[in-house]
C-alpha cells in the first residue's frame, strides 16, 4: 500500500501541470500515466498553438519535455493505469492495475477523453502515419490551408470543425450518413449556408486512399443508390464524438449524461467528492485544446494544495 498526499490520474497536458504544480507545492504528487501516457496529444503530430513553441513541436516531443519538467520536482511517475477507485471514505482509495492500493489526501483526475473514430484499416494507417487524418480541426486544419479536405460526422462538433475548415480549405465536403443532421438546427443551416461546404446525405466512408503515406481521397458509398465515388482530398477528419475516459468514476462522481465529469462549482476544478479535483477533457466537451487542459490541470493542483491546507 501507497499513501500519497496528491494522486494524479492520467498524464496528459492536464496531468503533468497539475504534478508540475503539485510537486513545486511540496505534494510529492504520484502519477499514474495511464494507458496512452501522454495521452490524445501523442497522435498528434505538429502543435503550432501551444504557446512558447513559436516554430512548433509535435505532440510526443512536447509531452516529453512536460513529463521531463514534472520529473525535474520530482514527480514519481508511474506507469500503469488505474483501474478501480473507492472515494467512499475520508481517504481517497484507488487501486493500480499491477494490485498496488494507494491511499490519496487528493485526487486529481485527468483521465481525458478518446476521439472516436470510424476504425476502418485504412483510417487508422494514415491516423498513425500522421498522413492526413485528424480528429481535431481546430488542431490540424492549418496544414490544409487552400487544399481540400471531407468530413465525418453530423452533430455539432462536425458542423463546427467543417464551418472552421472551410474557411481555411478551397472545399470541404461533408459526410452525413443519415439523410439529416443530428447537429441543432443553427448550426446544421450555418453549414447547409456555406458555399464551399458540400454535404453528401445517407454516405459512408469505405476507404480513406493514399499514396501509402499520405491521403490523396476518400471512397464513399451512398448508402440508399449504394453508388461509390471517390472525392479527392489531402485531408481526413472525423468528428463523431468523444468518450470521456471515467468509466472507473461512476458511483462515486456525478457525471453528465454522456459520462462527463461535472464540476461541483464554476469557477473551480472541486468534483462532488471533497478532496477530488478534476481536470482537463474528462470534463470539458467544449474546448477540448492542450492549452486549455493545461491551466485546468494548474488549477486542480492550487485547488488541491488549498484542501490540504485547509486539512491541516
Ligand atoms: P454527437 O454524438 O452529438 O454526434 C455524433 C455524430 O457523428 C452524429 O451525427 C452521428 O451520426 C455521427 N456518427 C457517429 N458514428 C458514426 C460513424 N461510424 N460514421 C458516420 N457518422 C457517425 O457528437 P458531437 O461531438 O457532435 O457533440 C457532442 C455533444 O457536444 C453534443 O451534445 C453537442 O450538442 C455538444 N457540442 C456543442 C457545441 C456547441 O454548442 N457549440 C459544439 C460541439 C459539440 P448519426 O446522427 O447518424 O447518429
Amino acid at each position: 500500500m501507497i499513501s500519497t498526499k496528491c494522486l494524479i490520474i492520467g498524464s496528459g497536458p492536464a496531468g503533468y501541470t497539475a504534478a508540475i504544480y503539485a510537486a513545486r507545492a511540496e505534494m510529492k504528487p504520484l502519477m499514474y500515466e495511464g494507458l496512452q501516457p501522454g495521452g490524445q496529444l501523442t497522435t498528434t503530430n505538429e502543435v503550432e498553438n501551444f504557446p512558447g513553441y513559436p516554430e512548433g513541436v509535435t505532440g510526443p516531443e512536447m509531452m516529453v519535455q512536460l513529463r521531463n519538467q514534472a520529473l525535474r520536482f520530482d514527480t514519481d511517475i508511474r506507469s500503469g493505469f488505474i483501474n478501480k477507485v473507492d472515494f467512499s471514505g475520508a481517504v481517497h482509495k484507488c487501486w493500480a492495475d499491477d494490485g498496488t492500493e494507494i491511499h490519496a489526501e487528493t485526487v486529481i483526475i485527468a483521465t481525458g477523453a478518446s476521439a472516436k473514430y470510424l476504425g476502418i484499416p485504412s483510417e487508422q494507417h494514415y491516423l498513425q502515419m500522421g498522413g492526413g487524418v485528424s480528429a481535431c480541426a481546430v488542431c490540424d486544419g492549418f496544414f490544409y490551408r487552400g487544399q481540400e479536405t471531407v468530413i465525418v460526422g453530423a452533430g455539432d462538433s462536425a458542423c463546427e470543425e467543417a464551418h472552421y475548415l472551410s474557411k481555411l480549405c478551397t472545399k470541404v465536403t461533408m459526410l452525413v450518413r443519415k439523410d439529416d443532421f443530428r447537429a441543432s438546427k443553427i448550426m446544421a443551416d450555418r453549414v447547409k449556408k456555406t458555399a464551399n461546404i458540400e454535404i453528401l446525405y445517407n454516405t459512408e466512408t469505405l476507404e480513406v486512399m493514399g499514396d501509402g503515406q499520405l491521403v490523396n481521397g476518400v471512397k464513399v458509398k451512398n448508402n440508399v443508390t449504394h453508388e461509390e465515388s471517390i472525392i479527392p482530398c489531402t485531408g481526413f477528419f472525423v468528428a463523431i464524438g468523444h468518450t470521456p475516459n471515467t468509466d472507473i468514476f461512476k458511483g462515486f462522481i456525478d457525471l453528465d449524461e454522456t459520462g462527463y465529469i461535472k464540476y461541483a462549482q464554476p469557477g473551480s476544478s472541486r468534483t462532488n467528492v471533497p478532496g477530488v479535483f478534476v481536470s482537463g477533457d474528462a470534463a470539458d466537451k467544449t474546448y477540448r485544446q492542450a492549452i486549455t487542459a493545461a491551466g485546468t490541470g494548474c488549477m486542480a493542483a492550487l485547488d488541491a494544495e488549498r484542501y490540504l491546507a485547509s486539512k491541516h
